[in-house]
C-alpha cells in the first residue's frame, strides 16, 4: 500500500501500486453533526465497502461513470485517482433531515421531480448550503461541471430509487461527491452507504441508516446489516 493521501471521518485514501489508482479504506468510525458526535459502528467499514462496491458496479452497468475499479480486501476498494470537486450534491425524494428544519417542510413530503441541492464541502464551515452563484464567485466550480454533476445525480437517482424499492427500501435522500480523472472526465466518487443515504423500510417507514446513530435510536449495527442483506441478497 502506498502513501496515505487523505484521512477523513469515515475513510482513508492511499496511493495505489499503479499510476492513476488509489485505495479507499472504510473505517468503523462514525461522526454526526459536523464531528460533534463521535462513535464507532462495529463492522460499518466492511458493510460500507461492500455496499459501495455493489452500488457503484450497478451504476457502471447502467452507463454512469464512477471511480470504482475492484474490491481489495474486506474494507478496501481500488478506485480511480480523482481530484475531488469540493461540492456535495444532495438529492431529495422525500423531505427529511436538515431540509425540514431549515424550511419548515413536514417530514415525509414527496418531491417530484426530486429536489437537488448543492453544499460547499468545508468542515470548518459545516458544509453550508450554497447555490451556483456562490460556487462560481468563490472559484469552487463552474457551470459545465455543475451541469454534469446534476445530470449524473438525476440519473443515479433513477437507477438507485427503483433498485432499493425492489428490496423494500425507500431512498429518501442521499449525498454524492464527484471528482475529475487525470483525463478531465467527471465521475462519481466517494461512497453510497447508509452513512450517506437515508433509507426507510418501505412498509414501516423505520430508518435503516445513520439517523439511528445521529438520533440515538439503537439498533445501528442491525440496520446497516439489514441494508447489506437486502442489497446483496436482492430481497
Ligand atoms: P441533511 O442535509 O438532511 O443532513 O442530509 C441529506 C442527505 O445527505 C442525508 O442522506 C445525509 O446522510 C447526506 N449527507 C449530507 N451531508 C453529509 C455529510 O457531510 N456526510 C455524510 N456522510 N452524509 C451527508
Amino acid at each position: 500500500m502506498g502513501e496515505r493521501l487523505y484521512e477523513g471521518k469515515a475513510k482513508i485514501v492511499y496511493r495505489g501500486d499503479e499510476p492513476g489508482v488509489y485505495l479507499m479504506e472504510f473505517k468503523d468510525d462514525a461522526t454526526a453533526f459536523n464531528g460533534q458526535k463521535k462513535g464507532s459502528i462495529t463492522d460499518k467499514g466492511v458493510v460500507n465497502a461492500r455496499l459501495t462496491a455493489r452500488l457503484l458496479r450497478l451504476l457502471e452497468e447502467r452507463g454512469i461513470p464512477t471511480q470504482f475499479l475492484a474490491t481489495a480486501g474486506e474494507r478496501m476498494l481500488k478506485v480511480r485517482e480523482l481530484a475531488m470537486v469540493p461540492v456535495e450534491v444532495v438529492v431529495r425524494n422525500v423531505a427529511a433531515g436538515s431540509l425540514c428544519q431549515r424550511l419548515g417542510v413536514e417530514k415525509g413530503r414527496e418531491f417530484s421531480p426530486p429536489l437537488v441541492e448543492l453544499y460547499l464541502k468545508d468542515d470548518s464551515l459545516g458544509d453550508p448550503l450554497v447555490n451556483r452563484h456562490h460556487l462560481r464567485a468563490l472559484g469552487k466550480s463552474d457551470d459545465a461541471t455543475l451541469d454534469r454533476m446534476e445530470e449524473l445525480a438525476g440519473r443515479i437517482n433513477e437507477v438507485l430509487r427503483p433498485f432499493f424499492r425492489e428490496r423494500g427500501l425507500e431512498l429518501v435522500d442521499f449525498k454524492l461527491e464527484f471528482g475529475r480523472t487525470p483525463d478531465g472526465e467527471i465521475v462519481l466518487g466517494d461512497e453510497i452507504t447508509p452513512d450517506t443515504c437515508r433509507l426507510w423500510d418501505a412498509a414501516t417507514r423505520e430508518s435503516l441508516d445513520k439517523d439511528r446513530f445521529r438520533q440515538d435510536l439503537g439498533g445501528v449495527e442491525e440496520a446497516y446489516a439489514e441494508v447489506a442483506r437486502r442489497v446483496m441478497d436482492g430481497g
